[in-house]
């Protein structure tokens, strides 16, 4: 047995971080400038992104997204109950309804047969999540939109970099008369991290003026340079924003990051491959979900027990790989069954029946980077281990 602890994540950080950090510091200007402005343009041309807006977290991009499409109060957005917090809290923030829509059995994302039903005359938008890197169904998520006249928000926090139908998540796809954002996430768990960051992408300029200027305090353009040399102290307000910039610091992280994203996303696929031939041959284990017509990010590796053939549950599978020195999550506790939601929305495990079935079997196991060939090895073994000794 190993006895040094595999932990579930680690960031990949090496020295490319700290030349980058420490030129920002050096510079003398630590806050929103040219760092971030760089951050911007590399990351949108790395997705071929018409515009980014950089912001410090995924839920901030996301709550600048639902406002630049003008949600308000009583108005309603369909998402998904198989998802972290932030996807629904954002839409609370507007005293809006998360309309939730029950996942497909088949890859934890929104099951866009199902989405039709739950619109109603007050839904504006529908909010869709790319579970573990693996896209959700765009093409019916963007036919139904188009048809009942709604904004798409993508919550993209796993999907850097994920390709549907031969495009990038967040690329300029669709024109650009479609109100629609792309959000990322750059938490330190994920598979681009800034340590906290987000970036809001999208084709439509007015969704990202606005999101821009509110991002600042609503204050007018520019004025993120207004002790510069080519700044001046006068500036606008010109609607009650936000305080969501991203720092150069944080950017600096970004660009050291963004240049080994290829190689990251890589390392993980190759990985994946691993555990997909090692597991398929196991009783009582399902392998995550891949499509032909996408490319998996691998943020995650989400496994599924066949509980039917299996004499132990979910949790005690998760105690078997902690004893053998494996860290390992789940993803996610549906958002309906956290108390909030229960109490002001009366839900119940059978309100979504496959996300609760699906959770109560997730396992999500380490798949990162910085892992050895050796971790690799150890993390197959040990799950065979398990699997040998309980089915
Ligand atoms: C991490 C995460 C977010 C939030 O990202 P932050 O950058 O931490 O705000 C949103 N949605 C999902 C699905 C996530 O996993």
């Amino acid at each position: 047995m190993n006895d040094k602890f595999l932990p579930f994540t680690l960031p990949d950080i090496g020295d490319e971080e700290l030349v980058e950090i420490k030129e920002v510091l050096d510079s003398g200007w630590l806050t929103s400038g040219p760092k971030v402005r760089q951050f911007e343009m590399e990351f949108a041309r790395s997705i071929g992104a018409s515009y980014a807006v950089s912001v410090n977290s995924c839920t901030a991009a996301l709550h600048l997204s639902l406002e630049a499409m003008g949600i308000e109060s009583g108005d309603e957005v369909i998402t998904t109950p198989y998802t972290f917090a932030a996807s629904a809290e954002v839409i609370r923030y507007f005293d809006a309804t998360p309309v939730f829509v029950d996942i497909c059995p088949t890859d934890f994302n929104i099951n866009p047969d199902l989405i039709d039903k739950s619109i109603t005359k007050r839904t504006r938008a529908i909010l869709p999540v790319h579970i573990g890197g693996l896209p959700a169904s765009l093409t019916d998520i963007y036919r139904i939109a188009e048809h009942y006249g709604l904004a798409v928000v993508e919550d993209a926090a796993h999907a850097y970099p994920s390709k549907y139908r031969g495009n990038f998540i967040g690329q300029d796809l669709l024109g650009k008369s479609f109100r629609h954002s792309v959000c990322f996430s750059f938490y330190a768990t994920k598979t681009l991290t800034t340590g906290e960051g987000g970036m809001i992408v999208t084709s439509d300029k007015p969704i990202a003026d606005r999101c821009r200027m509110m991002s600042l305090h609503g204050i007018s353009k520019g004025a993120w340079k207004r002790y510069t040399a080519q700044g001046s102290w006068y500036y606008e307000i010109l609607a009650p924003g936000y305080k969501y910039n991203l720092s150069d610091i944080a950017a600096a992280i970004g660009l050291a990051q963004l240049r080994k994203s290829d190689a990251m996303w890589r390392r993980r696929t190759e990985i994946a491959q691993q555990y997909n031939n090692a597991f398929i041959k196991l009783p009582g284990l399902e392998i995550p979900q891949d499509r032909s017509d996408s490319l998996h990010s691998w943020h995650l590796y989400m496994l599924r027990l066949d509980l039917d053939l299996l004499r132990i549950d979910r949790q005690e599978f998760t105690e078997e790989l902690k004893r053998r020195n494996i860290g390992s999550s789940v993803h996610f506790i549906p958002l309906h069954l956290h108390p909030y939601y229960r109490k002001v929305y009366n839900f119940s495990r059978e309100s979504f029946p496959v996300a609760s079935l699906e959770y109560e079997r997730e396992i999500s196991i380490p798949i990162y980077s910085q892992m050895t060939d050796a971790d690799v090895q150890y993390v197959i073994d040990s799950v065979s281990e398990v699997i040998n000794n309980f089915h």
